[in-house]
This record gives structure tokens, sequence and C-alpha cells, in this order.
């Protein structure tokens, strides 16, 4: 199992995974320039139609989301369906379907199986990361008959171990989660990024890449809830993952 630090690419207004992209599939973060995909401050058509402008220009006759409610559940998706499942975690095996997973904070997580056409996305603020919401995904793939040898697992930008403080009471409750929350000037920090790469590790995914962008002081054009403005707005990215057709073996 490795870990790697490869920083996202920036291209065409958009952060790419450089490690899902060498497998064969399209994953990615879009940033502030392709407006806000899902959040509650921007008009709801508005955000419908950056989603549908997104999906075409990767190449997608569909998107699919789920309503995200920072739990666990996971949901299969063959078609893009409305209402959306309450879900925090998406998979499927159809080439052509893009999936959605809305953060502004929460870390992207992007899954694939090298050798299927599986693929997974889900998101996980403290949570989501306490309910494993990684796990759960990693195992929905592994019950369908993925090989965890041949799962590859990245974690998008969100907030960072940089500025993520937690209170007491949230500290409390990520105790089993010890070893990544960090203790400096008085505040206690989580990571996010380690926490949610230590639970793919666990399921036995082989290479997993953790982009290191922090959402709020990142330097790139991401909307943060942490950053978010002096009238409390903030927009929403779209973390997404797509298969546009057979991928070499
Ligand atoms: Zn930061």
């Amino acid at each position: 199992m490795t870990v790697v630090g490869t920083t996202w690419t920036a291209r065409e207004g958009m952060l790419f995974s450089p490690l899902l992209e060498s497998v064969g599939v399209v994953a990615g973060f879009t940033t502030r320039a392709q407006g806000s995909m899902a959040g509650s401050v921007y008009p709801l058509d508005e955000q419908a139609r950056n989603r549908e402008r997104l999906a075409q220009r990767l190449g997608f006759s569909e998107i699919a989301r789920v309503k995200q409610v920072h739990r666990n559940a996971v949901a299969h998706i063959s078609h893009a369906v409305d209402p959306w499942p309450v879900a925090d975690a998406l998979w499927t095996e159809r080439p052509g379907l893009l999936l959605g997973i809305a953060a502004a904070d929460c870390v992207p997580i992007l899954v694939a199986d090298r050798r299927s056409a599986r693929i997974g996305a889900a998101h996980a603020g403290w949570q989501g990361t306490l309910a494993e919401v990684a796990v759960a995904l990693v195992r929905a793939l592994l019950a369908d008959g993925a090989d965890p040898s041949s799962l590859v697992g990245s974690l998008g930008p969100s907030i960072g171990p940089c500025c993520y403080d937690i209170d007491g009471d949230r500290a409390r409750l990520l105790a089993s989660q010890s070893t990544h929350l960090d203790e400096r000037e008085g505040r206690v920090f989580f990571d996010l990024w380690s926490a949610n790469a230590a639970q793919l590790a666990r399921c036995g995914v082989q290479d997993i890449e953790i982009a290191g962008i922090c959402t709020k002081s990142g330097g790139q054009d991401l909307w943060s809830y942490r950053a978010r403005d002096e009238q409390g707005r903030y927009g929403t990215q779209l973390g997404f993952i797509g298969s546009r057709g057979r991928r070499p073996d």
C-alpha cells in the first residue's frame, strides 16, 4: 500500500486527480469558475445548469447526485434519478454516467477499480469520517466483487489540517481518531486527509493519493464553508468521477 501526496493538477479552470486519470477515469474537483454546484445560497436552477454544463464539458450525458446528510449510506446508481437518494456516497459500474459529490470543506473521496468499470464517490467532514463513510463506500464495491488490491483512491481538496480546528465536544467524539488530532496553541486540529486515507488503507485500497489542497488557505479558486463571506455566503464545489467507456485492463 502506498499513500502519495500528489497535488491535483489545475487544467481548464478545474482540478484533476493525476492518480485516477492514470487509471483511465475522469476525476477531479470544480472551482468557483464553474459556479456553485449544490449549495443552498445560489438559485437551485442555476446550480442545476452548472452541473449540466460540467457534465457536457467533461463528455458525459448524465450526472448523478445524492442528497447528502453527513452520514454513511451508500447508493448504487445506474442512472441519474430525481429525487436524489439520501446518501453520502454513491457508486456505479456504468460508463457515461458522471458521479458528483458536493463539498465546500468536506473531503471528496473518489475511488476507481483498475480492473472493472466500478467507480465511487463520497464526502466526509468530521461526521462522515466518524461514521466511516469511506469504509462504507469501499465495502459496497467489494461486496459487488471488486478486489481490494485493484482499488485506487484519491482525496481531493478540503479544509486542511492547517485550518480545521474543532471544538472540545467534537474532539471528544473523535477520540477514536486520536492519531489524526493535533493540539496547537490551545486548539485541536483534525486531519481529514490522514483519517480518511487510513480508512481506505484499512479496507485494502492499495494506492491512495492526497491532493493536499486546503479549501480555505490553499491558494486555489475554491469556496470554503469556513471562509464564507461576511454575509455567510459560500458556494459548493463538486467532486466528480466518471468513466467514458471501456478502460484498458
Ligand atoms: Zn488551510
